[in-house]
């Protein structure tokens, strides 16, 4: 059954699936972390749905508020039109939204994916301001759409800016840590307030508090405190994409609630929906300028996604999960942090909360040259890392695989191991997944 599944789709679908290709698994059963395939081998998932599953696969809670919506007869599409549902999560959802935000703020049910929601959130700002071009910055993943492409980079422009984001290991000025935060953002003040840099006025700016798809790239709560500033003072909309980083993921609800910081749009997804497809935006209500029939879609109102979304963003409010998610995930990078001294192949691990990743790298390779930031300013440089390792990184998720560990891959070398286990993992299984991810290291390395 196995084999015979894979070869018919290997052969029918695309080229362009992805997923698929690394992890040669036939899903028929999962619960919690766990997914067990056709041919009876049962694997650690921390993929999890690309992070959409913050309760794991079938949680009693979320299959529940599902079937309790199936057994009551509401209809399940109805466009955007109100129901108890909707009410239910519309509530819930707002309860959980950032201070300085939740009372004030309006929310547009988009398509159902994340991609769909960054449209919607690039096409609010262009309509409130009255202006076209948008910030990005380097390193962004937005999601798969046009104007979600064009932010995230290397596609053809749609008036998009791109801005360096800080990274600490691979800083875009050679120097990390807090210096290499502040060159990043007066580079962004400087193109602000360049009149000939072709984006001067953008009609917004978007980030992600984390940069997922990226490589795991946590940005500095300074630095996201700045941005803020940066644009609050110059009138343009910061839209936080927590598409990946909400919902308690980087161990706190939103990843915006580090820093404090309150964006003008917040752009949300993926666990929303409680493993179901659901995408929303949220924002300031001064920036609602739309009239009826401005945003549509027929996919708005799916009254399953929401009511597994509302059980899932209750349950993790009321289980405190997203401070699980922060101690958790701090003890999960401390021992990963052995892994790097023991193995020079483990070249950084970084993350918040249970958004880890872990970069491989060739140290034999020398060092990857880097703008070098000034020597004498009293700040230290960072040394400069060895080059990614796309090889040895598709090496260790095969190992893992072999050992019964889902992980992805990421990074613009596609060179870091992301580790999305749900937020529900119980310590005896993050030891469970460190070792095997250990052991695979081990052996990939050889
Ligand atoms: N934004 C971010 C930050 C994401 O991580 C993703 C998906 N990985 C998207 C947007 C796009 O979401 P989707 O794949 O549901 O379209």
């Amino acid at each position: 059954v196995h084999e015979g599944i894979l070869r018919r789709q290997s052969a029918r679908e695309s080229a362009a699936r992805t997923y698929a290709r690394a992890l040669p698994i036939v899903p028929v059963r999962a619960r919690g972390l766990t997914i067990e395939g056709a041919d009876g081998r049962r694997y650690l998932d921390c993929l999890s749905g690309a992070g959409a599953l913050a309760l794991g696969h079938n949680h009693p809670v979320v299959l529940e508020a599902i079937r309790k919506v199936l057994d009551s007869g509401a209809p399940l599409s109805v466009l955007d039109l109100a129901t108890p549902v909707k009410d239910a999560f519309i509530t819930e959802l707002f309860r959980t939204l950032p201070a300085g935000f939740a009372d004030r703020a309006r929310v547009q049910f988009c398509g159902p994916a994340g991609t769909d929601a960054v449209e919607a959130a690039l096409k609010l700002v262009r309509a409130a301001t009255g202006r076209n071009g948008i910030l990005a910055f380097t390193g962004a993943y937005h999601g798969m759409t046009a104007g979600a492409l064009a932010a995230s980079g290397g596609a053809p422009d749609l008036q998009v800016g791109r801005l360096p984001y800080p990274h600490d290991y691979r800083c875009p000025f050679g120097v990390g840590g807090p210096r290499g935060a502040e060159l990043a953002a007066r580079w962004t003040e400087s193109v602000l307030d360049d009149p000939k840099s072709g984006v001067p006025r953008p009609a917004g700016m978007i980030l992600e508090p984390v940069q997922g798809e990226g490589g795991v790239i946590p940005a500095p709560d300074d630095w996201l405190r700045r941005m803020r500033r940066v644009t609050a003072d110059r009138s343009i909309p910061l839209i936080a994409d927590e598409v990946q980083t909400g919902v308690g993921r980087t161990g706190a609800f939103w990843a915006v609630d580090h820093s404090g910081i309150t964006p003008d749009v917040m752009v949300l997804s993926k666990a929303i929906g409680g493993s179901l497809p659901l995408a929303v935006v949220v924002y300031r209500e001064e920036l609602d300028v739309w009239q009826p029939g401005a945003h549509a879609g027929t996919f708005r109102g799916n009254q399953l996604a929401m009511a597994a979304g509302t059980a899932t963003l209750t349950y993790v409010r009321e289980n405190g999960l997203a401070e699980r998610a922060a101690t958790l995930g701090d003890r999960m990078m401390k021992q990963l942090r052995q892994l790097q001294d023991e193995f020079a192949c483990v070249g950084d691990v970084r993350g918040r909360g249970l958004m880890i990743g872990v970069e491989l790298v060739n140290p034999a390779g020398g060092s990857v040259p880097q703008a070098r930031g000034s020597e004498s300013d009293g700040w230290d440089s960072a040394a400069a890392p060895p080059p990614a390792d796309p090889e040895l990184a598709v090496a260790v998720q095969r190992e893992c695989l072999d050992r019964g560990l889902i992980v992805e891959l990421g990074g613009r070398h596609n060179s870091v191991v992301r580790l999305l286990p749900p937020l529900t993992i119980s310590d005896e299984q993050a030891s469970a997944v460190l070792d095997r991810l250990a052991d695979a290291v081990t052996a990939a390395n050889r």
